[in-house]
């Protein structure tokens, strides 16, 4: 099954997932905070800078270091993350579009976190490789490789280069994975995409 394909039957099952949650400046803060750790556990983060009037760079880059640890501690790894959103503040006062280059330069974002910021909050069409999208590519028989750049290039030249089409992919192959497509035990004789999936021919039951 082509990418194309394997995206159309997934949006169909699925519905769009209407992602990121949030708007503006609250999507990279996100994406930051999401890290290694649940979504739930960002949310409480980001209703406690929202009630203190902390979406902004200007208003993070303002706030006394020890208050942001506390506000941000449900997200855990606070003080790194802390530190992480202050330098994304300062690149982002000073160039409200990075490109790709420049948020990989900043301590704290990786590809995952710069893809998301490019994808979600400036509309650039960057496929966002993560956990989940390699674990379930793998398993469809797509490839065998770990390697997030491996994957990015894999859907970025099998797709067409549509924001659109690469931010709902993303969100599909997330809710995927955690309904059928789980890490230890994954949920194959249900999946609707067993009859394509290498991996699920062989371990259904
Ligand atoms: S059939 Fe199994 S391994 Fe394949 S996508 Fe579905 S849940 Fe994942």
């Amino acid at each position: 099954m082509q990418p194309r394909d394997l995206f159309e039957k997934i949006l169909s099952f699925y519905g769009s997932q209407n992602w990121w949650p949030g708007e503006g400046f609250e999507i990279a803060i996100g994406a930051i905070l999401t890290q290694n750790t649940s979504w739930k556990n960002v949310e409480k983060a980001l209703e406690n800078l929202r009630h203190n009037n902390l979406l902004s760079p200007k208003s993070i880059l303002n706030c006394d270091d020890e208050l942001l640890v506390e506000l941000i501690t449900p997200a855990g790894f606070f003080n790194l993350k802390a530190q992480y959103l202050k330098n994304l503040c300062r690149l982002w006062v000073r160039n409200p579009k990075p490109n790709r280059e420049a948020l990989l330069s900043v301590k704290g974002i990786g590809e995952e976190t710069a893809d998301s910021i490019l994808l979600y909050l400036l509309n650039e069409a960057e496929f966002v490789i993560d956990a989940y999208t390699i674990r379930i590519s793998k398993r469809l028989g797509y490839g065998d490789s770990n390697d997030r750049k491996y994957w990015k290039n894999f859907y970025e030249s099998n797709l067409d280069k549509d924001a659109s089409v690469f931010n709902e992919f993303h969100a599909l192959f997330v809710e995927h994975g955690k309904r059928f497509c789980k890490k230890q035990k994954p949920l194959c004789s249900n999946c609707f995409l067993v009859e394509d999936c290498e991996y699920g021919k062989i371990n259904r039951v």
